[in-house]
């Protein structure tokens, strides 16, 4: 992020009173001089806030939080801590960071806001925010970004298909090759064997240059057919049923983005796809 404040800090662009530093976090006082020893935690990879922070990266952040507090504690002679955050509302920096208000039983701080008090039934308000078990594991903390490209030498015809996934930093690869298929297929193959490949439910954002697969998310079109019982708004049978229930089923377990970018030009991770799309077809016909 080249406009953030934070991470300009973290390349050292910006001086700072560092507390601690590792390959994940950074910890520095905060400039405002308003409480003594007042310290900011932060990720070292740019993200917004607690809504936008992956797992892994989180519980960096977090152990950090914790060990610095206990050597405030343990080391420093403070009473105790507060710790704050601000994620969506309330935040001056949108690089997710943690305070640390080191407090001394006499400070006579009011760290946290005096409320004015809400006359509402603790019952009702439990009933609405409570969270079900498999929502709960639903909600997604990880983010994914794949990459798909089928080819078809003849369509039908000898066909391939290619994914790239992108987690933390790391590329795995996906891809396979069937006989007598259709471009559209292998299209819908890449995308499916991709998500396949992520065990746990995950923010995924698709990149395709299959408007045939990327419009019948983002037009809708998969809504009306199912409507309509597998039927096109010709009233025609949808083709490719069996891997449209496929997709599916992994769009229902991950929450899915999805882009569509220009094939055959110039994003280097499409082409990447293409090439071992290719090279499946070239497996199958040797
Ligand atoms: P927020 O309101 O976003 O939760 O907190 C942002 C904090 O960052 C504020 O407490 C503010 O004093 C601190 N801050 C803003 N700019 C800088 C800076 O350049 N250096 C340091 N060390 N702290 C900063
Ligand atoms: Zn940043």
């Amino acid at each position: 992020m080249q406009d953030c404040i934070f991470c300009k800090i973290i390349k050292g662009e910006i001086p700072c009173y560092k507390i601690y530093e590792d390959d994940y976090v950074l910890a520095f006082l905060d400039i405002a001089k308003d409480v003594y020893g007042h310290i900011l935690v932060l990720p070292k990879t740019h993200c917004k806030n607690v809504l936008d922070i992956e797992e892994k990266t989180l519980n960096k952040v977090m152990i950090a939080v914790k060990k610095i507090s206990n050597h405030l504690v343990d080391d420093c002679g403070f009473d105790g801590v507060n710790i704050l955050n601000n994620s969506e509302k309330g935040a001056l920096v949108k690089h997710l960071h943690f305070h640390i208000i080191p407090r001394h039983d006499d400070d006579g701080l009011e760290v946290f806001p005096k409320f004015a008090g809400d006359e509402c039934d603790l019952n009702e308000v439990c009933e609405k925010l409570k969270i079900k078990e498999e929502v709960f594991e639903a909600i997604p903390t990880q983010k994914v970004v794949l990459y798909t490209d089928g080819a078809c030498s003849g369509n039908p015809g000898l066909g391939g298909f290619g994914a790239i996934l992108i987690h933390n930093g790391k590329q795995k690869i996906v891809s396979g090759g069937e006989e007598n298929t259709t471009n559209n297929r292998m299209e819908l193959m890449a995308v499916i064997s991709g998500l396949e490949a992520i065990k746990v439910p995950c923010e995924v954002d698709v990149f395709s240059d299959s408007a045939y697969v990327v419009n019948a998310f983002l037009q809708n079109w998969i809504v009306s057919w199912q409507a309509k019982g597998w039927k096109t708004a010709g009233g025609n049978e949808v083709l490719n049923i069996d891997l449209w229930k496929r997709l599916l089923v992994q769009v229902e377990k991950h929450k899915v983005s999805w882009h569509k970018v220009k094939g055959h030009a110039d994003n280097e991770l499409n082409n990447a796809c293409d090439e071992i799309a290719r090279k499946e077809i070239d497996k199958l016909r040797n």
